[in-house]
């Protein structure tokens, strides 16, 4: 599917290159992809809305600033698409959710507002689970999403669209969300690179909530360097979002030529303990190795509490599910979204989200509801609160000896669509390795590493401190560089 893309060597990068120097114009490059989607959406599902109009114009925009020889944006002509969880003003947003099905948002997030200052060209917007809450991209009232590498299997979640378009050339950079393992998992199971940042390095103005101690908005790409460069567009302080850091934003760019050279990456033992299958872990090694071989040093680290399924997993659940069940109840038919009509308001509350929400997002708010019920709140709630606390602590301990921490995204490759959808506790233990990280709030990356014996892609996961994205973006380009296919 990658090589049908009229972009399958193309490089943001490479594109702002070719624009800013006229050998091609926005229009062009925008029908091109335009049509590009229109012929493989029907197959893969990706996209939820396309906004041919707003794309089109947006690129005659662009074309007479380069005319005019106006300053250019960052990502002057950059076809890019957002997971259906970011508000777009005037344009459709649904969250994969019948109970959004008709939301049109009256403004933009930061982050949309950002990418609009850089010239780049807004696609539309993609399919994901239902509130961002899954691990495969199935939970959607607009239908599962499918790999673009193996149209049998599932893409990954939530943001399963996010990843599925850049891979199947449908978009060259894309926006996703993470809560829990969002932009990682689909990134590793698509073959692309997607980055969750700090907590608070990106303003989630604009994002629907979630899990809001745990969301944030992250970038995907082909590249490395097209990561680091959309990272630098979204990242920064927004008055908007109260949790968003004053911390500047560096040269991400940059930071991809810096090398590895003199770090120290710790592996956490329990990340590669039983249930990571064997070739999963080979190709997690080889890029470990690739990591070595330029100069950083290797040591085994230990996770107690992040690393424990028992304690990392239960914990997320718990957290996210809580704050969710507080965050959705603003979908009760008054306000906006989806309404059934009925006799009393009680009844109208009651039918509009029994029809309007989806069976795994009822599962979690019930699960939320119950965990923040007065009986319950110290047994499970606070209990999970203080877990967050360990964990948080295994990786300030980590990073006292380690600039990074190097593992699997997952413990299998994409499995297949309609394997995991009935028992949701096997769904969650695909985010074994990457919930905690939310928790953490700190920042990592999934990295192309090799392929499972079947030929399906595996990701590297780095995790940095918070604020060293720039540590995660130097090490993944090393490893790009050398591993790629
Ligand atoms: N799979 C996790 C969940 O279902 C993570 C989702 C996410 O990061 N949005 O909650």
């Amino acid at each position: 599917m990658a090589d049908d893309s009229v972009f399958s060597a193309q490089t943001a990068r490479g594109l702002v290159h070719g624009i800013r120097r006229e050998k091609y114009t926005a229009r062009e490059i925008t029908e091109k992809i335009l049509a590009h989607i229109q012929n493989t959406n029907p197959d893969i599902n990706a996209f939820i809305t396309v906004d041919e109009a707003g794309a089109l114009e947006a690129a005659d925009a662009v074309d007479q600033k380069v005319a005019a020889g106006q300053a250019l944006g960052p990502l002057v002509g950059v076809p890019i698409a957002l997971k259906d969880v970011l508000c777009t003003k005037g344009l459709r947003t649904t969250c994969a959710s019948k109970i959004l099905d008709n939301f049109v948002p009256p403004y933009d997030a930061t982050v949309v507002t950002r990418l609009r200052q850089a010239d780049a060209i807004i696609l539309g917007k993609l399919n994901m689970d239902e509130f961002a809450m899954g691990s495969s991209s199935e939970n959607s009232h607009f239908g599962a999403v499918k790999n673009p590498r193996d149209q049998t299997r599932v893409t990954g979640g939530s943001s399963g669209g996010s990843a599925a378009a850049v891979a199947a050339g449908q978009a060259l950079m894309t926006l996703g969300s993470d809560t829990g393992g969002s932009v990682r998992l689909p990134a590793s199971f698509c073959g692309v690179v997607g980055l969750k940042p700090t907590y608070g390095r990106v303003s989630r103005y604009g994002l629907i909530a979630y899990a809001s101690s745990l969301d944030q908005i992250g970038p995907f790409a082909r590249t490395v360097e097209d990561t680091a460069t959309l990272l630098g567009v979204i990242a920064g302080h927004d008055p908007r979002d109260s949790t968003s850091a004053h911390v500047p934003v560096p040269d991400y760019l940059l930071a991809c030529q810096r090398g590895v050279d003199g770090l120290t990456i710790g592996l956490p033992t329990e990340f590669f303990g039983a249930g990571l299958q064997s070739d999963v872990r080979d190709a997690v090694m080889q890029g470990i190795e690739v990591l070595e071989k330029n100069g950083a040093s290797i040591r085994e680290v230990s996770l107690p509490t992040a690393g424990h399924p028992a304690f990392a997993i239960a914990a997320y659940y718990i957290i996210a599910t809580a704050e969710a069940s507080s965050n959705l109840s603003r979908y009760d038919g008054v306000k906006y979204g989806f309404r059934d009509e009925a006799e009393s308001l009680i009844d109208m509350y009651v039918q509009t989200r029994s029809k309007g929400f989806g069976a795994e997002v009822k599962r979690r708010i019930m699960l939320g509801t119950y965990a923040l019920s007065a009986g319950y709140y110290d047994a499970y709630y606070r209990k999970a609160q203080q877990v967050r606390t360990l964990i948080r602590r295994d990786f300030d301990r980590a990073f006292e000896s380690c600039d990074l921490l190097a593992s699997p995204v997952s413990p299998t490759p994409a499995f297949k669509l309609g394997e995991k959808l009935d028992d949701p506790l096997q769904m969650y233990l695909s985010d074994i390795y990457t919930v905690s990280v939310n928790l953490a709030g700190i920042p990592g990356i999934s990295v192309p590493c090799g392929t499972s014996t079947e030929g399906l892609p595996i990701g590297l996961q780095l995790l940095g401190n918070a604020f060293a994205e720039e540590t995660i973006l130097s090490a993944a380009a090393v490893v790009e560089r050398e591993l790629a296919s």
